[in-house]
């Protein structure tokens, strides 16, 4: 059975939550709640008689320009194997879902479409295209629409656009028409290099939401592109908001081993402490965070009742100097300074898909995505590298081991 609580959030800070129905989990799980909720466990078990609040008590944060009322908390979908789960989070109160159509070969969208059967009025969907076409563009939505079980997204992405060029005008063209036919009601772009690309979507004026990799290992270098996003009245969403913390997707209470020469464990609290970093910034209206169990659910939950306390960020401050060498922090200072033409900050990524995330295959598809060329360097043929990270990062090192891995 689904527990559901609804959370009271505002700019003013935590409020009261309700307490739902805890019956059916074990007394640890109780006293992990608990202390998430500021609730004695005995509180929460007595609870049980409590009817749930409707999710109506829930509060949102408008995504720009689209008016869109989210949770502050959105399910990422890369990694369902469970669509009970998806049910689970709609039924707490969560309104906002995200996938690709990439994500798991498709299986990502059919589970959530899957575990929103009977729910798609009450949610924002969101799906994306890796397509770099009009006519592949299309046709991918199509197959989306098809595996998700709605005739319509709320937000349709262009899926990882680093760079203006991606953003071609065929693949605009394509999120216009679809908006005309009904088939999305926004238009999104997602990007690892926001300060790459702001410009070029602010001038174009097409699109109403951006998404884009914003943690606490970044500090302020994505404020001037968020500002720039902003004044334009774009909705900005966040993700990769937990991956420096490490332990893999979704918390759930630091399960993490660490992965990698240099890749600490997961710190118990870094995951949820990384949440609350984001989702302290007013302008993210809310942070996508891939989930793949009911721990990690409802931790990622606690994250929109609390707000960041002083300890956490000195855990945060910890963690930002024990992943320093490993953990690329996508300034991308470095992009097109390789003489082999690595694109560095992209393989740094991939790595960290297996190395943080424990996502292995995510990391290795995206290397099999590079060309042949750039596949066949091998950085340990090098004296020396030719890039110095300002962040930190042993960059040499940690391609090696990339090339060793996905190659
Ligand atoms: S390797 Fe260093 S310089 Fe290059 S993108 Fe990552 S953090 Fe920036
Ligand atoms: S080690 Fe050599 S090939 Fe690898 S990124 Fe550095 S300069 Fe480029």
């Amino acid at each position: 059975m689904a527990a559901s609580v609804a959370p009271v959030y505002n700019d003013s800070g935590p409020k009261i939550v309700f307490p739902g129905d805890f019956t059916h989990m074990d007394s640890s799980r109780r006293d992990f709640l608990a202390a998430g909720l500021k609730l004695p466990a005995a509180g929460l078990a007595a609870s049980a008689l409590v009817a749930a609040p409707a999710p109506a008590e829930l509060t949102y944060r408008t995504l720009g320009k689209t008016g869109l009322k989210v949770t502050p908390l959105t399910f990422g979908g890369g990694s369902i194997t469970d669509p009970s789960l998806v049910t689970r989070a709609a039924d707490m109160g969560i309104n906002c879902f995200d996938t690709a159509r990439i994500y798991a070969q498709g299986n990502s969208e059919r589970l959530l479409g899957v575990g929103l059967k009977g729910k798609r009025d009450k949610v924002v969907l969101m799906s994306k295209t890796e397509a770099n076409d009009r006519a592949g563009a299309l046709a991918e939505l199509d197959t989306t629409l098809k595996g998700l079980g709605t005739d319509h997204l709320d937000v349709w992405f262009l899926h990882a656009r680093d760079n203006p060029a991606a953003i071609s005008a065929g693949c605009v063209d394509a999120q216009e028409t679809a908006k005309k036919q009904g088939k999305t009601r926004f238009l999104g772009v997602s990007t690892h290099d926001p300060a790459a690309v702001a410009d070029h979507i602010v001038g174009l004026g097409k699109h109403d939401v951006v998404l884009f990799t914003y943690n606490f290992s970044m500090g302020a270098g994505r404020d001037a592109a968020i500002a720039k996003l902003r004044a334009a009245g774009i909705g900005l969403a966040a993700m990769k908001v937990t991956t420096p913390s490490g332990g893999g997707f979704g918390g759930g209470g630091g399960r993490g081993a660490g992965r990698g020469p240099g890749v600490p464990a997961q710190k118990p609290g870094a995951h949820l402490a990384a949440l609350k970093w984001a989702l302290k910034n007013p302008a993210i209206a809310t942070a996508t965070v891939t989930m793949t169990d009911t721990d990690a659910l409802d931790e990622n939950f606690r994250a929109i009742t609390e707000r960041l306390n002083p300890e956490e960020e000195k855990l945060l401050a910890v963690v930002n100097e024990d992943i320093r060498p490993a953990y690329c922090r996508m300034c991308y200072q470095c992009d097109g300074n390789c003489p082999k033409g690595v694109p560095v900050p992209s393989v740094l990524r991939y790595l960290a898909y297996a190395d943080f995330n424990g996502d292995f295959p995510m990391g290795r598809r995206n290397f099999e995505g590079l060309p042949q060329a750039v596949r066949q360097v091998r950085c340990g043929d090098c004296g020396s590298c030719a890039i110095q990270c300002p962040n930190g990062v042993r960059v040499q090192e940690r391609l090696v081991r990339a090339q060793e891995m996905f190659a």
